[in-house]
């Protein structure tokens, strides 16, 4: 008897993909706005794919997670008002919450990812049941631009900048952010893989350089992230500061990581010249 196999394969390029072994494919569909997909894999748990890139996975969703909300929390003055465009499988808000963060407005563009993360990942969904949580589903750059709010932090937990996120990385909206930010409030995007997607990272920080004064760059481990080395960018109308006081430990952040993800090897402070 042969043995069949069944893989899931993320194509980075003509030449390179990562493949998951997987044990079954969960669900396959089409929305308005995108494919999702989910997989049962044999190293990672449950993935959810956007078309056909790696947006979450049961066994390592945490670096991400903790990484885009744990270190800009720690700057500026303690936040207590925080806005996430994107972030449908609710992971992002529920580190939030986790830092006891008690007003998050989540603005999710398809409502099918919410329904397949509450379905599929309810831990990492249950932050959508919390009533300190708004889920709003439509375009965070409609939102953005019809909004009156200030918030301290601005969450963009976007997919990367094809299709319906490609707005989320331009100039243009990073000035109708900065009018939604607090004084000395900080914006963070995830801005890809350093090694694979040079041009998101530049994106990144060009747009958000065209606006604020101040910028900068981490870094950190994603095993399942193109190259596993992934970028986060961060800026503010104030000069960003850590505040004096402990830091809480996650799986993966912890003092020594919110010191050492900004130091950044010569490749990539030359994407960022
Ligand atoms: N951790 C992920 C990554 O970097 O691969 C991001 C995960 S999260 C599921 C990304 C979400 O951004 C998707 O659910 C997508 O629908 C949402 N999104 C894309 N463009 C958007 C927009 N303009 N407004 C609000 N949400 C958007």
């Amino acid at each position: 008897m042969r043995l069949i196999e069944n893989w899931f394969s993320e194509r980075y390029s003509d030449n390179l993909q990562l493949s998951f072994r997987i044990k079954d494919q969960l669900l396959s569909i089409k929305t308005d706005y995108q494919r999702i997909d989910l997989f049962d894999t044999y190293d990672f748990g449950k993935l959810l794919s956007i078309d056909g890139t790696v947006q979450l996975t049961e066994k390592d969703e945490y670096v991400y997670h903790e990484m885009i909300t744990m270190v800009p929390y720690y700057f500026n003055s303690m936040p207590s008002n925080v806005l996430v465009i994107g972030g449908g499988d609710g992971g992002a808000a529920r580190r939030l919450l986790d830092l006891g963060i008690k007003k998050i407005t989540n603005v999710e563009i398809d409502g099918n990812v919410v329904e397949v993360s509450k379905k599929y990942f309810p831990d990492i969904a249950s932050s959508f049941k919390s009533p300190d949580v708004k889920l709003i589903v439509g375009d965070g750059i409609k939102f953005i631009k019809e909004s009156k709010e200030k918030f301290d932090r601005i969450i963009i937990d976007s997919t990367d900048p094809v299709g319906p996120a490609e707005g989320l990385f331009s100039g243009d909206f990073y000035k109708d952010i900065k009018s939604h930010l607090k004084d000395d409030g900080i914006v963070v995007t995830q801005s890809g893989s350093p090694s694979y997607q040079p041009s998101a990272l530049a994106m990144a920080n060009k747009g958000m350089s065209e606006v604020f004064k101040n910028v900068k760059t981490y870094l950190a481990f994603i095993p399942t992230y193109p190259s596993g080395l992934w970028s986060f960018t961060m800026a503010s109308p104030s000069e960003m500061k850590l505040r004096d006081g402990p830091v809480k430990n996650g799986k993966y952040f912890n003092s020594d990581v919110l010191a050492g993800s900004f130091y950044l090897p010569e490749f990539v402070k030359n994407i960022l010249r």
